[in-house]
């Protein structure tokens, strides 16, 4: 349910619709990964596949970038993998930086909050831009990648046929329908999914009643970027709106629909504009706008179980639904296919088991569990779902007008980076090891800036997570080795190169002390004494991490866990 009042500052391109050379009617060439839906988490896996040297297909039921207001909040997390999968540049050049916010009880400051953020950082906590931003500037990456990424648009999954090896698909396009055979389906067809209702399967958990008005404006605003969260406002009292800056003089503005409000109604212009017109009077925004586009809003937090039947995978809405609060739909979805591709790699190209395939679904899950859990509290704070919780929410409100001490509960709870705490992937660390501090297994590294000497003799300044941009095509595990006084490398260089012999990509990152680290800011982060070796995944996350001077040691160590991924 939405409405159209004018064109988006954006032009999407639209594109045909083309049919491949067929045979009796079918695509004769069998495809290694089929994905089904170029929204963002279709595109992550498209381009995270393609990064690892598998080629995949991708089918698209529309002809462009997605229209209309959904998605703005982009984490630091979904940047640092963007800027893995070599998509950054976009989101640096057209997302809005911001780290914090203000919420307000009627006319009181009641929140002041701030996002994780000190200059150990490379990326932001969070950036805004529109979705038809984001899905466009992953389509450019995936455009440069014409061997190994084909899109095939306005070509609908119309009929799936899972077997063991893979998949029998049919789809539909102006030009005709045709079937496809693949070895593996990716489900990124989002929430209405095709794959999930065709295999049967059933989200789990809670549907919200309560709705939000969407509605996106054009105004010209010096007003710096942050979230702004009104709570009962004198502009619209008994409501709570959200109001969000995003690129080229677009402004979200959410506001909460009262009990017994019929939401058709809602989206009108004679009742939306005197709802927007008087919020921006209090906000004393006094520039002339015009409405672009409104629509409603219900939260869902919902689930599937698995994420992983045989040889189809899901991903993204079509596996999860989160509500909106907190912004965690399209930056979960970015962290599955990032969590997806390396695996899905691995298992093509024989390095490791299909086993490897139910971790991705082990992680995920846990990771929707934990989303599910904070967006639902945001939930709860912000479309109270019973009178109940309406009433708590307005006695912490009041309070929080006095008390500094009960307004960590208004906090909006931001998506962070989720750590897998029981991954089977984990290595346990050792109790003699004695890690006081650092990423244990199954986080994500803690981001530092670092000096090095590239290959060419220069001097560079960057930060630990650029230590996983590799220029080999595979998904490569690395070892960031901790040395403070210089080690012998050699059995380290030798695992290299025979795992790679194997067709296991694995880089070492040697971190020397004073040389790279000179404020010794990384050791002290990483809980490192003397020496130390991370064993990082493709996707960022900790796989294991030991103490130790001796590298031959270390070496041994590293490659026990790799080759048990076989
Ligand atoms: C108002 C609003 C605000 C939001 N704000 C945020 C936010 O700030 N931050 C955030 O992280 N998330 C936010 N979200 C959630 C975010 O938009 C979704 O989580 C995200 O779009 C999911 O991406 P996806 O790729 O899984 O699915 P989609 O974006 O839905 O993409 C699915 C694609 O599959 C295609 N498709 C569907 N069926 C077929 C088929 N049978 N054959 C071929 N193609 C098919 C569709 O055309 C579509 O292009 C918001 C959502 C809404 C509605």
């Amino acid at each position: 349910m939405a409405r159209e009042f004018k064109p988006y500052p954006f032009e999407p391109k639209h594109h045909p619709a083309k049919l491949p050379p067929l045979r009796h009617g079918a695509d004769p060439q069998r495809h290694p990964v089929v994905i089904v839906g170029a929204g963002p988490v279709g595109y992550c896996a498209a381009i995270g596949l393609a990064r690892h040297g598998i080629a995949v297909v991708l089918l698209e039921a529309d002809d462009s970038v997605c229209v209309g207001s959904r998605a703005i909040c982009i984490s630091r997390r979904s940047l640092e993998i963007m800027e893995r999968l070599g998509a950054i540049e976009g989101f640096r050049k057209t997302g809005l930086p911001w780290t914090g916010g203000r919420s307000f009880y009627r006319d009181a400051e009641v929140l002041h909050f701030q996002m994780p953020q000190d200059d150990n950082q490379k990326h932001p906590p969070m950036v805004n831009l529109a979705q038809y931003h984001i899905e466009q500037i992953l389509l450019d990456r995936c455009l440069e990648m014409p061997e190994w990424i084909d899109i095939r648009w306005r070509t609908r999954l119309t009929a799936l046929r899972p077997h063991d090896d893979g998949a029998s698909l049919t789809v539909s396009t102006p030009l005709g329908d045709y079937a496809i055979e693949t070895d593996w389906l990716v489900a990124a067809d989002g929430g209405r999914s095709f794959v999930r209702e065709a295999l049967g399967l059933k989200l789990e958990g809670t549907s919200y009643e309560g709705r939000y008005v969407i509605v996106d404006i054009l105004m010209k605003s010096d007003r710096p970027t942050e979230r702004l969260a009104y709570f009962d406002p004198p502009c619209n009292p008994g409501s709570t709106v959200l109001v969000h800056k995003q690129p080229h003089d677009v402004w979200r503005i959410d506001y909460q629909l009262r009990d017994g409000e019929d939401p058709d109604a809602a989206i009108e212009p004679e009742n939306v504009m005197p709802r927007v017109q008087s919020l921006l009077q209090m906000m004393g925004e006094r520039a002339e706008w015009s409405p672009i586009w409104t629509g409603i809003y219900k939260a869902n937090a919902l689930t599937l179980p698995r994420y992983r039947e045989g040889r189809v995978l899901l991903a993204g809405d079509a596996a999860h639904l989160l509500p909106i609060f907190g912004v965690r739909g399209a930056n979960s979805g970015i962290d599955d296919a990032d969590n997806l591709a390396w695996k899905l790699a691995c298992v093509i190209q024989g390095v490791a088991g299909e086993w490897l395939l139910d971790t991705y679904s082990h992680e995920r899950v846990a990771a929707a569990h934990e989303n599910l859990s904070q967006a639902s509290k945001s939930t709860e704070f912000m479309a109270p779902p019973s009178f109940a919780f309406e009433l708590m929410r307005t006695a912490v409100l009041g309070l929080a007008v006095k008390h500094a001490h009960v307004r960590s509960l208004i906090n909006p709870r931001q998506t962070s980076a989720i750590t897998y705490t029981d991954s089977p992937l984990n290595v346990p660390d050792d109790p003699d090891d004695g890690f006081t501090a650092g990423p244990p297994p199954g986080a994500v590294l803690l981001e530092c800036p670092l000096v090095w000497v590239d290959n060419a003799g220069a001097r560079r300044q960057g930060h630990i997570t650029d230590l996983l941009h590799h220029a080999a095509t595979g998904p490569a595990f690395t070892a960031l080795h901790f040395m403070r006084t210089p080690a012998a490398a050699w059995p380290l260089q030798a695992l290299q190169a025979r795992l790679a012999d194997d067709g296991i990509l694995f880089n070492v990152m040697p971190i020397w002390g004073s040389a790279q680290d000179p404020n010794d800011r990384a050791f002290a982060l990483y809980g490192v004494e003397s020496s130390a070796l991370y064993l990082v995944r493709p996707d960022g996350h900790v796989m294991a991490r030991w103490q130790h001077a001796d590298v031959s040691i270390l070496a041994t160590r590293v490659e026990r866990t790799l080759r048990s991924l076989a």
